[in-house]
């Protein structure tokens, strides 16, 4: 989508300090930290929230959970644990319409969230 945020930063219009990337998803250090290690994996076709998952792009996100537990055992976080969470829109706090999961890890975590 031209407007938006995430699908110019995939397209390398505008710059996002990269950590993986493969044919489906593209993952990049949150540019705000909320952890020592905070970045969000994308799909890269336009999928607006969790809540326009269905069963014909479903398969996007199980792929990003796979790469999820890749980068945490990569990174070296998988075994202290950490937090994958997705805003869904207004009263989620969803600020950048395009599917994403933060992955926050190096702290201990709250519950419940703010
Ligand atoms: P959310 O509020 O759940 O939609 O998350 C959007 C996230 O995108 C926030 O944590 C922002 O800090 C992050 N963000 C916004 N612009 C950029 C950018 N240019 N590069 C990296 N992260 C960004």
């Amino acid at each position: 989508m031209s407007d938006c945020l995430f699908c110019k930063i995939i397209a390398g219009d505008i710059p996002s300090s990269k950590v993986y990337e493969d044919e489906v998803c593209y993952a990049f250090y949150d540019i705000a930290p909320q952890a020592p290690t905070h970045f969000l994996v994308v799909p890269k076709a336009h999928i607006q929230s969790v809540s326009q998952v269905t069963a014909e792009n479903s398969a996007v996100v199980a792929h990003i959970f796979e790469i999820i537990a890749k980068l945490a055992q990569e990174l070296g976080f998988a075994e202290a644990g950490y937090r994958v969470v997705s805003n869904v829109g207004q009263a989620g706090q969803q600020s950048v319409p395009h599917l994403h999961f933060h992955v926050l890890a190096g702290r201990d975590m709250t519950w419940p969230p703010g």
